[in-house]
């Protein structure tokens, strides 16, 4: 999504947009499954462009205690500022909010909150079975 900040007056102009999940392009263990749709309020406070972001999207991850895939939807609000250099035009957002959204997840990824996670000595998904080995 691009502001053309050229034309913009001080008033709030209300954008949306889709971001594809394909140029989300992070390797990492999370990936978006769905479209990044985006619903923007844009203002132009002299120099900066002060931006409040809504996103709905999905994503899929694995469970930081048992690996299983966990797939969830995602939906968050975060505000964006941008220092509008003399000169420039339009401003791109994709990068900037794509960012955001992954620095507003939990650093941790479960399955579901009381997830049992694997042994640590067999090895077993706990939420599934319940393993022989004693527990210390
Ligand atoms: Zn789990
Ligand atoms: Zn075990």
């Amino acid at each position: 999504m691009k502001v053309i900040v050229r034309d913009l007056g001080t008033e709030e102009n209300v954008m949306t947009g889709e971001i594809k999940p394909e140029i989300v392009g992070n390797e990492d263990a999370i990936r978006f499954t769905k479209p990044i749709k985006v619903a923007a309020k844009v203002q132009r406070v002299d120099n900066t462009l002060v931006v409040k972001v809504k996103v709905d999207s999905g994503f899929a991850s694995i469970c930081s205690r048992c690996a299983e895939d966990v797939v969830s939807d995602l939906q968050s609000e975060f505000w964006l500022d941008f220092d509008i250099p003399a000169g420039v035009e339009t401003i791109e957002l994709d990068d900037d909010i794509r960012q955001e959204i992954l620095v507003g997840l939990p650093v941790k990824i479960l399955c579901m909150e009381n997830c049992q996670g694997l042994c640590p000595r067999c090895g077993k998904n706990l939420n599934q079975v319940q393993c022989q080995c004693k527990k210390d």
